[in-house]
This record gives C-alpha cells, sequence and structure tokens, in this order.
C-alpha cells in the first residue's frame, strides 16, 4: 500500500469512529415494541417527534417526570409489580421496597442506568451485544437481566422468552434497558397491558399519544377510555386519526401495525401478538370514513351477546365492552363477504363502494373480474325482474341455495331459459364467460364460485330489495329444474 493511499484510509478510519462516538450520544429506534415503546414514552413527554432530537435536558425531564409517577402506590404495586416489572429494584417496585420508595431514589437508579450506557461497540468488534438493537454490549456487569427489569424475561431459574443461554439474563444493554423503563407510559390498560407497535414510527407516536396525555392529565395509566377488548380500541383509533389527517385512509398505506398484549407478573407470564393486515387497517379506515353506516350495520351482526341485549345498547357500549366475529375474521383472513347482505331480509348493508374495496384490497379479487361479476348481476336483474313476483322469488332463491357448484351452474342456465322465454336479446353469458366464472375462480377459502354468489346476490339485493322482501312467502315448491336432469 502506498503511503498516500495508507494515509487517506487511517483518514477515513478516524472519520468513521468520530461519526460513531456522535451517533452514539444519539436516540434511535430499535424495531422492538417494548424498547420504542419506551422512546414513544421520552418522545412525547418532550414533545419531540424523532429520536434525534433528543437533548440531555428531555431525558432529565423524562425520568423526573417517570419517577414521580412510579413513586406512587397506584403505580408501583399493581401495574409496574403487578403488570410488568415483578419484584423490580431499579423501579423499586419490589413490594419490599415500599418503604424507600420515593421519586428521588427512583430517579437516581434511572440515572445511574441512563449513565452506564455504554459507547456503541465497533462495527468489527466480535464483543457479545445487544439482542435488541445489536449496537452495544449487553449490560451484564451491573444489571442481572430478568423479568423484573424486562418484561417476558425469564427469572434465572426460568428462561422464558427472549433467553441468551446466559445465567445472568438475556443479552441486553443498557440503552435497551433504560428505554424499557418508560414503555408503562405509553402503554394501554385493558386488563392487561397493550403496547401498539408500528411503523413508519411517526405512526407509533400517533397511536400511543393517548397514552402518553392520559397519563400526563391523570397521573394514571390509560385506561384505553373504558375499551375491554384491544381490537376494538385499536380500530376506533384507526379511524379517529384517519378523519383528522389529510390523505384519509391513504395515510395508512404500507403502514404496519402489530399489538402486543400481554402480561407479566409473578403467576403470568402470557402474551398475544396480534400483526394488523395491512389491507385490513386500510379497509377500516375505508369503511369508517366512506361509508360508515353501512360499516356499522355489518359490525352490527358480529358482536358476541345476545339479540335482547345488544338491542338495549349502544353502538358505542357494544364497541366498548364485546369481541366483534366480524373483527376476530378480518384479523384471521377469514372472508367476511357474507356479512355485506342480509340473506333473511334480502337486503345489503353496505354500498357497492364498500364491497368493493374490500373485495379488491382485502381478498385480492382482480379489478376487471369484479367488474365483470357486476355486469353478469346486472343482466340477471335485468332479466328477472320482468318475472311476476312469485316466480322472481323462487329463481333468487334457487340462487340463495346453491351450495354445490352445479346448483350454482344450474341457476345461470335458469336464467338464460328466462331470457329466451322473454326474448330478451343478446344471450346472459357467452360460452367463454361461463367457463371463467364457474372455472377461474376454483375452490380457495377466498376467493371461490362462493364469492361470486355472494357479489352477485349482493347485487340482486341492492337493486331488487323492494320487490323481494314484498312477495308473501309462499310454500315451498320442488319443481326447480336440476341440471342432469333435462
Ligand atoms: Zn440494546
Amino acid at each position: 500500500m502506498s503511503e498516500a493511499v495508507s494515509n487517506k484510509f487511517l483518514e477515513r478510519e478516524r472519520e468513521v469512529t468520530k461519526h460513531l462516538k456522535e451517533r452514539s450520544k444519539q436516540f434511535y429506534w430499535t424495531g422492538h415494541p417494548f424498547v420504542d415503546a419506551g422512546l414513544t414514552a421520552v418522545l412525547l413527554i418532550s414533545n419531540k417527534k424523532k429520536p434525534e432530537e433528543l437533548v440531555e435536558e428531555d431525558i432529565k425531564k423524562a425520568i423526573e417526570f417517570a419517577s414521580k409517577l412510579y413513586a406512587k402506590k397506584e403505580w408501583a404495586g399493581k401495574y409496574l409489580h403487578g403488570m410488568l416489572f415483578p419484584n423490580s429494584g431499579i423501579l423499586m417496585a419490589n413490594p419490599s421496597m415500599s418503604k424507600k420508595r420515593s421519586p428521588e431514589s427512583i430517579a437516581k437508579n434511572l440515572f445511574d442506568l441512563y449513565g452506564s450506557i455504554p459507547e456503541i461497540t465497533n462495527e468489527k468488534s466480535l464483543e457479545r451485544r445487544c439482542v435488541i438493537c445489536g449496537r452495544r454490549e449487553p449490560a451484564h456487569d451491573k444489571y442481572n437481566l430478568f423479568m423484573s427489569v424486562f418484561p417476558l424475561l425469564g427469572t434465572g431459574g426460568v428462561l422464558n422468552f427472549f433467553h441468551s443461554a446466559n445465567s445472568k439474563g438475556a443479552d441486553i444493554c443498557a440503552y435497551c434497558l433504560f428505554l424499557v423503563q418508560f414503555m408503562p407510559i405509553a402503554s394501554y390498560l385493558i386488563g392487561r397491558v397493550l403496547v401498539i407497535h408500528a411503523y413508519p414510527y411517526e405512526k407509533m407516536l400517533e397511536l400511543c399519544e393517548e397514552a402518553v396525555r392520559d397519563v400526563k392529565l391523570k397521573e394514571l395509566a390509560s385506561n384505553a377510555r373504558g375499551f375491554k377488548r384491544p381490537e376494538n380500541f385499536l380500530f376506533r383509533k384507526i379511524a379517529e386519526i384517519t378523519q383528522k389527517v389529510e390523505g384519509g385512509y391513504r395515510y395508512w398505506e404500507n403502514v404496519s401495525v402489530t399489538i402486543y398484549y400481554f402480561i407479566c407478573n409473578n403467576q403470568n407470564q402470557v402474551i398475544d401478538i396480534i400483526p394488523i393486515p395491512n389491507p385490513v387497517l386500510r379497509f377500516i379506515a375505508f369503511a369508517e370514513s366512506v361509508d360508515p353506516k353501512g360499516w356499522r350495520n355489518i359490525l352490527n351482526i358480529g358482536w358476541h351477546i345476545s339479540r335482547e341485549k345488544k338491542e338495549k345498547l349502544s353502538f358505542d357500549e357494544l364497541e366498548k365492552g364485546y369481541t366483534n366475529e366480524i373483527y376476530r375474521k378480518l384479523l384471521n383472513y377469514e372472508s367476511i363477504l357474507p356479512f355485506f347482505y342480509n340473506k333473511r331480509e334480502r337486503k345489503v348493508n353496505s354500498s357497492w363502494r364498500l364491497l368493493k374495496f374490500y373485495c379488491v384490497e382485502v381478498l385480492g379479487l382482480n379489478k376487471d373480474a369484479l367488474e365483470f361479476i357486476k355486469n353478469v348481476g346486472d343482466k340477471i336483474v335485468e332479466t328477472i325482474e320482468k318475472l311476476p313476483d312469485n316466480q322472481l322469488k323462487r329463481t333468487v332463491r334457487e340462487l340463495e341455495n346453491a351450495n354445490k357448484l352445479w346448483e350454482f351452474e344450474s341457476f345461470f342456465i335458469r336464467v338464460e331459459k328466462i331470457r329466451q322465454n322473454l326474448k330478451l336479446p343478446n344471450v346472459l353469458l357467452t360460452f367463454d364467460e361461463f367457463a371463467r366464472l364457474l372455472t377461474a375462480y376454483g375452490e380457495d377459502v377466498n376467493v371461490s364460485w362462493k364469492t361470486v354468489k355472494d357479489l352477485l346476490l349482493f347485487r340482486i339485493y341492492e337493486k331488487l330489495h323492494d320487490r323481494l322482501s314484498g312477495v308473501e312467502e309462499e310454500e315451498e315448491e320442488f319443481e326447480y329444474w336440476r341440471g342432469e336432469e333435462e
């Protein structure tokens, strides 16, 4: 290596080191929900938006803010010790410390922890690193990294989640350990603890803002307005945020949200991790802003409560208190298409626009395919609306009762015959269209011929509801033409 090149190399090396040193004073997101929630709390306490904007003064303020709360009986016992950090020495949540516990003593522990954050480890170093941020050495020399200081870890005797096969606990650095101490302030209390983790992080700030606001106002952990189900609360927040932001439902494009619903105490360590599929997130936002009435009609079918009880409660009360089957299905990638219409009353629950968004964005149905099915639906309507009431209803019933593919096929043949009898121009379907309709959608759970059936019924009810509901219930007749008999 020539001297010039080698000097340049050394210079670059110095630059990198300097840069790393500067960066080591900065705060950063880690991607870990609990640590990010702590950082979110620190940012919201300081009214800042980005970790790199935080200065020493903000950290001091956050420590003092948290210590004052954590010394209170309401926080230390039931919340910190009972749900998050059992027997924590850092936050003095251990019941045996109740006499010594004071804002000053907790603040001292937090300042000590903050002061012990090491420099960022050199990139090339082979030292052990924090399993969360990967940037600094673990804090084992000063702390035992068990669940008393970081929720859901082991206890030394029990390794539990995120273990590092280390008897001194998980490989976590003082930076991550410090931030997680603030997590309680950005969490919601819904029976268990709810942490909402989102990316991009500006969305996380938006979703956790209410928790910190509640803490600032009442000096108590946020109870999420009394919601009993975490997903109901999240979806309500999504709807509210959509109303106030520019761009409406598009605000949620490419956003990832996961909820962590857990409890960690000496008796129980459990967690539900619920990733919210992005199409579902956008669908909820779209539904609430474009067809709120239709969306409520659909939700109202899904509450886990008896009809008598349901009738006495308002939508808000139902939303706060009860599980909803529609939400459950959406989160489990199950189709909610049949809920868009009411088969018993032969009416639709929502607009075609909402149905279309659901089919295209959530079910993944091709836009052209949807348009094609809609046109077929319109042709069916054009045909059967010319029938007298009793025959109209009978024909629709045949489609409603089609549970086998051949029954579904025979419905189209019936409608085609009606067209011929009525001498309507043009056939209902060309051979290619017929084949496409029946075979292109296969038996996929979400997009099968049953999807097509649901969409056709939706279209028929939408157009012919008045006539279909007005017809007197007649005797069941079993004179339907069956495909293979003719
Ligand atoms: Zn770390």
